[in-house]
């Protein structure tokens, strides 16, 4: 699992609340809230 304030890396995440997909193009991107529901876990699907 993914929260918000990590940096996973490179990768398209998934809410897990509500599905919204966001994807992280850069090693240093940091993983934002949901931008759909504000939530802040996700899990890794690529
Ligand atoms: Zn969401």
């Amino acid at each position: 699992m993914v929260t918000t304030g990590e940096k996973p890396g490179k990768g398209t995440y998934q809410c897990k609340s509500c599905g919204q997909r966001v994807v992280l193009d850069d090693t240093t991107d940091t993983m934002p809230p949901c931008p759909k529901c504000e939530k802040t876990e996700f899990h890794k699907i690529n």
